[in-house]
């Protein structure tokens, strides 16, 4: 068989700023232990499995039709779990979701940035913000989250942040909190300094708290949520990868006042929600005790590693999240490449020198730290 020659590839028209980029992803590898996105290690339990296999059932009965392009039963039920989790008082309408929180702040950026405007957030932080703005056509200001010499590396100053804004002029500022990579929870005066350096632009703006691992805080860390009512600029994201294990779902949510979330709405595609996501959404909110009753399992757990982390000499970042940033290694790949051969993968991120690994079951951080100890003593 003569197979005819493959013409060249023509030269596509992509965008001229996204020529070169390379897709947004950690390493998918098969390995024994995957510690590197901060998922929870433990599946979904086979009473909720088969209660969502259920609720998917019902909902392909009608899957000819398109599904409830507001669904406000789920805002409805996210709402009802936000009272729960942390005594938030909010009306369905003040809900919104989406694909993962990354869809969701990508419509935050499609509402309040694009082009001529900016988006601000303090570095090290989640490393998909850039992406959003670039993606809208949103200017992008990497700022500081302290003054250069300061102490503590991780928290961020209010008044330096502040400064920040009033020069940028951001029409968005994003604040993880607990902030990815480093696992540091905001106070709440931090955020209300910036809710109302924000207010006083001339031209406004709007303030996400991204509180992707807000559940595992530890005790007495408030939640920005409380701070909803006496602030229409701010908004806060959730989402049911981590905590609610749910991480394959796609479902992230957020809070604010309804007027944000109606500037939400015009952006979003229709019927972004699929019936079946939204199906497996409620069923989840249902049970979301007993998916929540391993959370305070993981905080222990963190706890210790960070424990046991600088019993051992290494540097360790204060964490609210299920993850710990540690180092510092002068040379980091080789650490990381060492626990990889052992079968371990954890995460290549945040500052020079430091690493981050999630926290998995008991088992998996044992292997965790024989391996690490293996590859130091090794060096
Ligand atoms: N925010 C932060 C800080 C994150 O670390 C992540 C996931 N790694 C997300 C948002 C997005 O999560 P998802 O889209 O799964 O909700």
């Amino acid at each position: 068989m003569v197979s005819s020659p493959t013409p060249a590839a023509p030269a596509l028209p992509l965008r001229e700023d996204l020529r070169g980029e390379q897709p947004y992803g950690a390493p998918q590898l098969s390995v024994p232990v995957v510690l590197n996105v901060n998922e929870n290690p433990y599946p979904v339990a086979p009473e909720i499995v088969a209660d969502m296999a259920d609720a998917v059932a019902a909902a392909a009965v009608g899957l000819n039709r398109y599904p409830d392009r507001e669904f406000l039963d789920l805002r409805a039920d996210l709402a009802a779990f936000l009272l729960r989790e942390s005594g938030a008082e909010l009306l369905p309408e003040q809900l919104w979701a989406a694909n993962g929180s990354n869809e969701v702040m990508l419509h935050v950026l499609q509402a309040f940035g694009g082009p001529g405007r900016t988006a601000l957030s303090f570095a090290p932080t989640y490393s998909m913000y850039p992406e959003y703005a670039r993606d809208t056509l949103t200017d992008w200001v990497t700022g500081e989250r302290r003054p250069a010499g300061s102490e503590d590396p991780f928290g961020v100053d209010p008044e330096h942040a502040c400064s920040q804004i009033r020069h940028h002029r951001p029409s968005v500022v994003l604040l993880a909190s607990p902030n990815n990579p480093t696992g540091t929870a905001l106070p709440l005066s931090t955020v209300e300094a910036v809710l109302a350096e924000v207010a006083a632009l001339p031209a406004g703006g709007v303030v996400v708290v991204d509180e992707a691992y807000g559940e595992f805080r530890r005790e007495g860390v408030p939640s920005a949520l409380q701070l909803l009512p006496q602030h229409p600029r701010l908004a806060v994201s959730r989402t049911m990868s981590k905590a609610f294990s749910l991480a394959g779902a796609r479902l992230g949510y957020l809070a604010a006042s309804r007027e944000f979330v109606d500037a939400l709405r015009i952006v979003r595609l229709p019927y972004h929600l699929s019936a079946v996501t939204q199906a497996v959404a409620r069923t989840a909110l249902r049970h979301s005790e007993t998916l929540l009753a391993r959370v305070d399992e993981l905080r222990v757990r963190r706890d210790e590693t960070v424990q046991w982390l600088r019993h051992n000499g290494f540097t360790v970042a204060e964490s609210d999240a299920n993850f710990v940033l540690f180092g510092e290694f002068d040379d980091r790949h080789a650490v990381w490449q060492g626990l990889l051969d052992r079968g371990v993968l954890i995460r290549e991120t945040g500052p020079a020198g430091w690493l981050r690994v999630s926290i998995g079951t008991a088992e998996e951080m044992q292997s965790f730290r024989t391996a690490l100890m293996e590859v130091v003593n090794e060096q």
